[in-house]
């Protein structure tokens, strides 16, 4: 018997959202245009030149001069596998920093390849300190150290600086998480002797998801050739995907060409506004946010002076309700955030101000929305205080 027909699903009509949520983040427009750019052949000359145009942009906002600077195919967990995978063999030792989830997720990983894991922990919304991780350190002698630059589930920012010390100090390879940091602070990899760092098109970048650019130090690359066992992912092994990115030009997998066009036109957008500008319009929009939530009694879960600009991680009110106000934002306003995950689970809300997404307009139109329904929820607070003070903060600035 031939199975029965089904009615075909409804034509595709995706709603048109704000994304102010931990990512994907808005679509700037001219990536959204360079997307639609006709497909090419993975080896077409043009496309080799895309290729190289990619790598020297993300050179620049990776601020590194490492040769093995480029985007794998997938997303910021598939950096995060690229990175761990190729610097970690059987049984090496690898010290995982924990203060939320993707440090979590980092350690999974690590465990999948066959580590031997240590993990440090931090209460979530906390950061590390050099000492902390000097001390575990010593005990373990890790050959990989992971950490988390920017907590996403948390909105805690780590520095990275003075830990790198410590890591190279005892001789080991300092890996850093820079999914939501990169394009939205800065992510000195040469000047912070990072040896291998992952990140995500479609956090800061403007980009819809798909790509995660990587960057690998020569010390990276030498522990990489000196490995006694083939890495355990074919995909992404960054000794063969170095033979398509490199000057051979040997076929790996097909590139993802739009994608490509698309973080290359993401990248052109940063690199032309300038990475100082757009760190400082994160800065700028993120502190306008918390001026106005700080004026109607909503306080940052993560640590003060270890807030994100581009992830506002806020304490949901006591009596508000946390699922009516996201559906209803969503529903009413078309405005998406995030809810809390693991130990901030209905207790925080998590902001974000995302690249293209980090404006003006967002913030003021997330504050109005945001404080129409905690008074429908019965929350008391000065209604417009808000608005007016994320207004104080953009006003104080020197228009220019
Ligand atoms: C989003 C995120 C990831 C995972 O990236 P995906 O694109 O969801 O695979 C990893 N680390 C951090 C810090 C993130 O914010």
């Amino acid at each position: 018997m031939p199975p029965s027909p089904t009615p075909r699903p409804p034509a595709l009509c995706p709603p048109v959202r704000v994304l102010l949520g931990p990512g994907p983040s808005e679509i700037h427009p001219r990536v959204q245009k360079a997307m639609s750019a006709g497909t090419v052949g993975h080896l077409d000359p043009y496309f080799l030149e895309v290729m190289n145009g990619l790598r020297a942009m993300l050179k620049q906002v990776f601020m590194t001069d490492n040769e093995m600077t480029f985007a794998v195919s997938g997303t910021g967990s598939a950096g995060m596998e690229a990175a761990v995978v190729n610097l970690i063999e059987p049984n090496d030792k690898m010290l995982i920093c924990v203060n939320g989830v993707f440090g979590g997720r980092m350690a999974d990983v690590a465990g999948r390849c066959g580590a031997e894991v240590k993990v440090i922990e931090q209460p979530w919304g906390e950061v590390f300190s050099p000492e902390q991780i000097e001390k575990a350190i010593r005990d373990f002698s890790p050959k990989v150290v992971g950490v988390v630059m920017a907590e996403t589930s948390t909105g805690a920012s780590q520095p990275i600086e003075a830990i790198s010390e410590v890591v190279h100090k005892a001789g080991g390879l300092l890996l850093v998480d820079a999914v939501t940091s990169l394009g939205g602070m800065p992510v000195r990899v040469d000047e912070w002797k990072i040896d291998a760092v992952y990140s995500g098109s479609q956090k800061c970048l403007s980009c819809p998801p798909g790509l995660a650019p990587v960057s690998f130090s020569p010390t990276a690359l030498e522990v990489i050739k000196s490995r006694k066992t083939k890495v355990q992912s074919w995909y992404l092994d960054v000794s063969m995907l170095a033979n398509y990115w490199g000057s051979e030009r040997v076929y790996h997998h097909t590139a993802p060409i739009n994608m490509t066009w698309g973080l290359y036109e993401a990248l052109q957008v940063v690199l032309e506004e300038g990475l100082d500008n757009v760190f400082a319009r994160h800065k700028l929009n993120s502190q306008a946010l918390k001026a106005g939530l700080n004026s109607i009694g909503i306080s940052y879960a993560a640590a003060e002076g270890y807030q994100l600009p581009m992830l506002n991680a806020v304490k949901i009110p006591d009596g508000v309700d946390d699922a009516a106000v996201r559906s209803s934002l969503l529903n009413e306003f078309g405005i998406e955030i995030g809810g809390g995950l693991g130990a901030f689970k209905g207790k925080a809300w998590r902001i974000g101000l995302m690249g293209h997404g980090a404006r003006r307009n967002n913030v003021l139109l997330f504050l109005s929305a945001l404080e129409q329904l905690l008074a429908t929820q019965g929350y008391e607070f000065g209604r417009g205080d808000s608005v007016a003070a994320a207004n104080a903060v953009y006003e104080g600035q020197s228009s220019g």
